[in-house]
């Protein structure tokens, strides 16, 4: 198979040869393509897609094997489930489901870990966002250790509090683990995020979500965790949780190389638009993709596919399209401690990789097309 088309890391027009499931032969080429080439997108927080919930009750190993079928046909390759707070119990049961999906031939090689959001977040409204207050509760590293057992070994982002009793503590035993420390949820003061930061976290999960609706002009969380260089900031950029002019200024403080976006989509992403059931409250999700309380204005879930939110980062951030790709692939990937594996398309590795068409005047993507011939 041969596969033509302008590299989007570097714009030059390239011809892949694809053989065995590698790229033989990469060589530049004359022909002039109307084809972007770029590496598979990485999804480090997702709650579900097409339909398919992985924090609901009755979740299965099949739910999540669709669901990341469903998230492949936008252009996403690799993803971290994400399981929020709940039960014991419930958060068990989803974390098995993933880790069972994760064994599964041509599913796995997508499932670069789990991410934990939450239970041990503020349990104040605003910080607490959509996560039931009933099972927010301090830091128990015997519960986290008991899912990471279940998970075997699979958890690699825990997001949560500094504020709240034994957190910090719980930060340092994060670290000595392999697990990313993220700060969010909070209602951390200046101290707090510092101390999060010297004890090794690394990332400000939707910074700017999951927040009071009116805080403190300055200082406040948002400000302290936007000044700290060792954080990088997920972003959801779905045009409904961040306000264009807010976007672009996360982007700017944060630089391209510490942000990353994320669709922290919930399972409506991919549906139609209409009324649903969502966690027993009645729902809608609109046709510009937002999901809202029905009959209301309050943000009930994200339900962008992350290539949509590649788009808005060009346009809200005013940054490049290579800029805004890297902000789905290489960042993430680096983040993860993977981005030589995953985060570039050379000669001799495997044909993992997207392919899209650009339309630069309305600054929107279309035919996305994934290619995932191994795992990592
Ligand atoms: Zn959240």
């Amino acid at each position: 198979m041969k596969i033509v088309g302008k590299l989007v890391e570097t714009g030059v027009n390239v011809a892949l040869d694809i053989q065995d499931r590698k790229i033989i032969k990469l060589t530049l080429s004359r022909e002039e393509s109307q084809i972007w080439i770029a590496p598979p997108l990485v999804d480090i927080q997702i709650n579900g897609f097409g339909g398919h919930d992985l924090n609901a009750e009755t979740v299965s190993v099949d739910d999540v094997c669709q669901m990341v079928e469903a998230t492949r046909l936008t252009g996403t390759g690799y993803l971290c489930p994400t399981v929020v707070t709940g039960s014991a119990e419930r958060m068990s049961r989803s974390i098995e489901a993933i880790q069972q999906a994760a064994r599964v031939p041509n599913i796995g090689q997508s499932i670069l870990g789990i991410h934990v959001e939450g239970p041990y977040i503020s349990s104040e409204d605003g910080p607490r966002g959509a996560h039931p207050k009933l099972h927010v509760r301090p830091p128990d590293w015997e519960e986290f250790q008991r899912w990471q057992e279940l998970a075997e070994g699979q958890i690699n982002i825990c997001t949560l509090a500094p504020e709240i009793d034994g957190a910090i503590p719980f930060i340092e035993k994060l670290v000595k683990n392999g697990v990313i420390a993220a700060i969010g949820h909070t209602n951390a003061v200046t101290t707090d995020i510092k101390d999060a930061v010297t004890a090794g976290a690394r990332l400000s999960t939707h910074l700017g979500n999951g927040a009071h609706a009116q805080i403190h002009r300055h200082p406040n969380y948002i400000w302290d965790q936007l000044a700290s260089d060792d954080l990088y900031a997920s972003l959801i950029v779905d045009g409904h949780h961040l306000p264009p002019n807010v976007v672009k200024s996360m982007l700017r403080a944060k630089r391209p190389q510490k942000s990353i976006l994320i669709s922290d989509a919930v399972h409506l992403a991919g549906m139609k638009p209409g009324r649903y059931q969502f966690t027993s409250r009645e729902v809608e999700l609109t046709k510009d993709r937002c999901v809202k309380l029905y009959g209301t204005d309050y943000l009930a879930g994200s339900a962008i596919g992350l290539i949509n939110g590649v788009e808005n980062a060009v346009r809200f951030g005013q940054i490049s399209l290579p800029q805004a790709v890297s902000l789905a692939t290489r960042q993430p990937a680096g983040l993860l401690g993977v981005a030589d594996q995953i985060g570039q398309i050379r000669q001799g590795d495997c044909a993992n990789l997207l392919t899209f068409h650009w339309d630069e005047q309305n600054q929107a993507i279309s035919d996305p097309h994934l290619y995932l011939n191994e795992s990592i």
